[in-house]
């Protein structure tokens, strides 16, 4: 032996083959037979090793039996092998039997075939019960003869892809000819095993699978088909929907651009319905609008208009005959609008009845201003026409008037038994006639000069004082003739008067309206002059004349523009004095207006730009009305205004600045805003307040100015009443030397 082994052969044996070795020892011993065994012995290193064991009973010679003798062999590299071998075979065994089983029981179909020749060399019984051919009939044929022919290519082409990339497992599908003729769908999963030639295969039939995804994709497609339908027709719908708002959009912007809307009348609901448009004429809120026939009736068509809104409806009703009428509404952001409407077609429900009423209204406003303004336009042109033509009579009757003058005179003057007095008497009115005519003349070619655009101005440095005293000069006497009162005012001195302007021209204005204002004045007074405001110079002229309606103060400054024709009768006139004043005044850069009141009198006034001469001037004169208060300020309070310009009259050569109250409320307002007061003439019977009253207020406040009562209440009782308040008293009618000695008196060293 190889192998050591340890004392006990019973301890060494492995459990698992002790009662083997015990039973072949047994049996030899019954037999008296050789035995051999195999088992597995530990040896002194506590390892098994497997041992083969030749041995025989032995017995000595009256066959007593001894015991057994024998040999061991180590054989454990041999029985290892031979273990595993025999566990192989039985593997094998086991192996090939159940994949007979599988072979043959298989629902799959199962084959092997030849790689080269693709010949079937194996088959399983399913081939026949799925195809329908014998075993016979497909074995050896080459599987190709079988596929269908649109499925060969692809076959082939999966199968040498597959093996080119050594993909173990090809999966594909093909159709397979059955013995009926017809053909199976087959799913296949194919080994091809190149080493030892062959291909196995299995396949599994999936014709109902494919029946059945055929058939769903049929579907698929119907589905698909009714999807696209659906999706053509919802296309179709998206389209005209959008066409349709497309065409309402461009409605609603047709409307708009034409003003005009349209509505429908739901008669038996009483509901109306209008487009956009509509709410735009009425400037109704959508949300708000109640959609009430009558309520836009009463609402927002003018009262006087309603009937014929309602008699136009009413028309299409009754007769179908549309009446277009013309109306006013009162829209909702307060305006008038004017519309058209118009109610077209009614119709009936199945019974005959009135159902819908529709029609549109059409905003017409701005047709109806321009045509307002169109008529307007055409009666100025009439009324231009006429003016012109009164003004050519007046014209011929103004010329003839001077010229019958000249003509006839002229001739007398040849007369020899002519007195040298009549012969004088006829020469002065020959010339007045004509610088009359030449007035006329003149008037009409500066007229035609302005309008033309040929009036040329003059700039140059001009005293306005020095022009207010020449018009004095030459208007004084006629005045004095007249009966009237004439007084002038220059706030300014002469050097702050000293400016850059035309002369001709402003004196030319103010002659024509202290002309016009001696003309349209019996009694009273007439005032020139003009004061510094801002950076102007404002010129009136105030009389005490005729007055002139508010409604012709603008068109007398038209060109022949009189106030009426009964004026011209009675004054005579062109009508282009005021026209020529207003071109003038515009040339110089300012403008002209009138205050009138009916038979109290009229103040016509005009400005012109204040330009100093120079600078250093300006700069005083900018503040012109603090240098006019630098001047002792005397306030006369008398509510009669002839008065008041009597008193100023006879103070004209006074250095004193005047202030006028016409009552005594205002004596004691003017009083207290004016703290440069140094006396007061109060006047004692006043409205509002009284003299008296006023007087003593004011003594509250500032007891050392001094007041003079001036009135008509000359008994000495009633002198004495006042006596307490005033510092002294003139009584009505007040003389020129008393009034200046007692305001000098008051007034020296102020
Ligand atoms: P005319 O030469 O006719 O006076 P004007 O243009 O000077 O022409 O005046 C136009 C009209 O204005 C006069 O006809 C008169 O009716 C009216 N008018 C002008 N000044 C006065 C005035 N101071 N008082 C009343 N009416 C006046």
């Amino acid at each position: 032996m190889e192998q050591e082994f340890g004392n006990g052969w019973a301890e060494g044996v492995h459990p698992d083959d002790f009662d083997f070795c015990l039973q072949i020892y047994v049996s030899a011993f019954d037999k008296r037979e050789p035995f051999e065994m195999d088992y597995r012995l530990k040896n002194k290193f506590g390892e098994y090793r497997w041992i083969r064991d030749f041995g025989r009973p032995f017995y000595d010679l009256d066959e007593t039996f001894l015991g057994y003798i024998g040999s061991c062999y180590d054989i454990t590299n041999n029985k290892e092998k031979e273990l595993q071998l025999i566990e192989a075979k039985e593997k094998a065994e086991d192996s090939e039997e159940k994949f007979k089983t599988i072979f043959n029981m298989s629902q799959s179909l199962i084959c092997i075939a030849d790689i080269n020749t693709s010949k079937f060399k194996f088959i399983n019984p399913t081939f026949e019960k799925i195809l329908g051919y014998r075993q016979e009939e497909l074995l050896n044929k080459p599987f190709f003869d079988f596929i269908h022919p649109d499925d060969i290519k692809p076959t082939k082409e999966v199968v040498e892809k597959k093996l080119q990339a050594g993909i173990a497992v090809q999966t594909f599908e093909n159709r397979y000819l059955c013995k009926n003729g017809n053909y199976c769908w087959l799913n296949w999963n194919s080994y091809p095993v190149p080493e030892k030639g062959v291909t196995y295969a299995i396949a599994h039939d999936i014709t109902k699978l494919k029946k059945n995804e055929k058939e769903l994709k049929e579907k698929n497609e119907e589905y698909e088909a009714i999807n696209e339908e659906y999706k053509q027709t919802n296309e179709e719908l998206f389209n005209a929907k959008n066409r349709l708002e497309e065409s309402e959009k461009q409605l609603k912007r047709a409307q708009q651009t034409a003003k005009t809307g349209n509505w429908i009348w739901y008669i038996q609901e009483n509901k109306l319905w209008w487009s956009d448009e509509m709410y735009n004429i009425f400037e109704i809120d959508k949300n708000t609008f109640t959609g009430k026939l009558d309520e836009v009736i009463e609402k927002a068509i003018h009262p006087e208009d309603k009937q014929a809104v309602e008699q136009s409806n009413y028309s299409v009703m009754v007769n179908n005959k549309p009446i277009p009428v013309e109306y006013r509404i009162n829209t909702n952001g307060g305006q008038q609008k004017y519309v058209l409407g118009l109610a077209d077609k009614i119709t009936l429900d199945r019974n005959g009845k009135s159902k819908l009423l529709t029609g549109i209204v059409k905003d017409i406003t701005d047709y109806k201003l321009t045509q307002k303004e169109l008529i307007a336009a055409k009666e100025k042109a009439e009324e231009s026409d006429r003016l012109k033509s009164a003004f050519l009579q007046n014209l011929s009757h103004e010329i003839r008037t001077p010229l019958n003058a000249i003509c006839g005179f002229s001739g007398r003057l040849n007369k020899s038994n002519l007195s040298e007095e009549k012969r004088n008497s006829f020469v002065s009115i020959i010339q007045n006639s004509s610088n009359q005519l030449l007035s006329i003349i003149s008037h009409v070619l500066t007229i035609s000069a302005l309008e033309t655009n040929q009036e040329k101005v003059y700039i140059d440095k001009v005293c306005i004082n020095n022009i207010i005293v020449d018009l004095l000069a030459i208007f004084k006497q006629q005045t004095v003739n007249q009966n009237i009162s004439l007084y002038a005012k220059q706030p300014l001195n002469d050097k702050q008067s000293e400016i850059y302007t035309d002369k001709t021209k402003t004196t030319q204005i103010l002659s024509n309206l202290i002309s016009n204002a001696m003309k349209f004045t019996h009694e009273g007074f007439i005032e020139f002059g003009y004061n510094l405001k801002d950076n102007e110079l404002e010129f009136y002229v105030k009389d005490s004349g005729i007055g002139i309606k508010v409604e012709l103060q603008e068109k007398i400054f038209e060109r022949f523009g009189q106030a009426d024709l009964s004026i011209n009768r009675k004054y005579g006139g062109t009508g282009l004095g005021l026209a020529i004043s207003k071109g003038f005044t515009e040339l110089l850069g300012g403008k002209i207006w009138v205050n009138s009141e009916i038979d109290k009198g009229s103040t016509f006034y005009f400005t012109i730009p204040y330009k100093p001469v120079n600078e250093v001037d300006k700069a005083k004169t900018d503040n012109s009305e603090k240098l006019v208060n630098k001047k002792p300020v005397i306030l006369v309070a008398e509510d009669e205004e002839f008065n008041f310009l009597y008193i100023e009259e006879l103070l004209i050569d006074f250095d004193y600045k005047l202030i006028h109250a016409k009552d005594g409320q205002e004596t004691v307002d003017i009083f207290k805003t004016n703290p440069d007061i140094s006396l007061i003439l109060m006047d004692i019977k006043m409205p509002i307040m009284d003299g008296h009253t006023a007087a003593k207020l004011i003594k509250e406040i500032k007891p050392d100015l001094q007041i003079i009562a001036q009135s008509a209440y000359a008994l000495e009782h009633e002198i004495e009443k006042y006596s307490g308040i005033f510092d002294d008293y003139l009584t009505k009618p007040i003389t020129e030397d008393i009034l200046i000695e007692k305001v000098n008196k008051y007034m020296i060293n102020k």
